[in-house]
């Protein structure tokens, strides 16, 4: 992995619904190097592909399943069979209290027919097309909130190591990287559970990174939010913090989140944001959801 890597952000998600097997696959004809699956257990223990534990921001379930929410008000995926859950129509995300979409120029609220799926049923998508086009393009599985999946009574780490074993996923030849927030559960995936696949660890931005010497004894990278990345610009120029020199001392890759040219926030434009991060601060790839512009970027700017 010698060159910059370019991971579909819950897929081609830019441009339709994110985690649908349409946003998957149409990434994966972008040539995007990973595909990102966030993954939560269904009540009857499938993994499923979507980003939270919530259904209520990217589906019809308040309609469909109106009784079915919680003390909170939310509803969990974890509270749903496979076979419910297929029932609900996905949409672009939105806000459960307003009904408003939350990226205003991405794909129409409410339009087209996407459906949830399981890790498997995206894996063999991914295989599928890797078989017929001849092209190798992996996944990057995230295990999302071990904890809450512990409190409900469910393993999620062991299921999803299993079902990424049973599709020849094991090493870090296998063409898939596994990530996750929770510093202890990456721990013990390799310590314990003795996985011997590639881990990357997610930090948040308030997160202590200067442990990284502790981190590199489990993990090959890290996933950090690309403002840890920054410092403050001077002559009109980004510099940066010493995390990526650090982690690049210790072996360590760095997939920053999230490249997304609809959310510049302090770049002027996704161009800068490209070149700043992929160029200047020289990090090894990045997590986006416009695969195809990085894709693009990364062609005329790295040789
Ligand atoms: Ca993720």
């Amino acid at each position: 992995m010698n060159h910059k890597i370019v991971i579909a952000h819950r897929g081609a998600s830019g441009y339709l619904p994110e985690h649908t097997l349409e946003a998957k696959a149409m990434a994966y004809a972008m040539n995007a190097d990973f595909l990102e699956q966030d993954l939560v257990l269904s009540k009857d223990n499938i993994p499923m592909v979507i980003h939270d534990i919530y259904l209520d921001d990217v589906t019809d379930v308040a309609k469909k399943y109106p009784t079915r929410k919680r003390n909170d008000n939310r509803f969990y995926v974890i509270d749903f069979t496979f076979d419910e859950l297929k029932t609900l129509q996905v949409t672009e995300r939105f806000d459960p209290k307003t009904g408003n979409q939350f990226y205003k120029n991405r794909f129409p609220i409410w339009k087209g027919n996407f459906k949830l799926h399981s890790l498997q049923e995206e894996i063999e998508l991914i295989q599928g097309l890797n078989n017929s086009t001849g092209k190798n393009i992996g996944i990057y599985p995230e295990i999302k909130e071990p904890e809450f999946h512990k409190k409900e009574g469910k393993n999620l780490t062991e299921i999803v190591l299993k079902t990424l074993a049973d599709f020849g996923y094991k090493t870090k030849k296998d063409n898939c990287i596994l990530q996750c927030f929770d510093t202890k559960e990456l721990k013990r995936i390799r310590v314990e559970l003795q996985s011997e696949l590639f881990l990357v660890l997610l930090t948040e931005f308030d997160q202590d990174v200067k442990n990284l010497v502790e981190i590199a004894s489990f993990a090959d990278g890290i996933g950090p939010y690309y403002k840890q990345i920054l410092s403050e610009k001077v002559d009109g120029k980004f510099t940066f913090t010493s995390l990526v020199t650090d982690a690049h001392k210790l072996n360590l890759k760095v997939h920053p989140y999230t490249f997304r040219a609809d959310a510049l926030d302090e770049f002027s434009s996704f161009e800068e944001m490209m070149q700043t991060l992929l160029i200047n601060a020289n990090i090894d790839g990045c997590f986006t959801d416009f695969p195809d512009l990085v894709i693009n970027f990364l062609k005329e700017n790295q040789h």
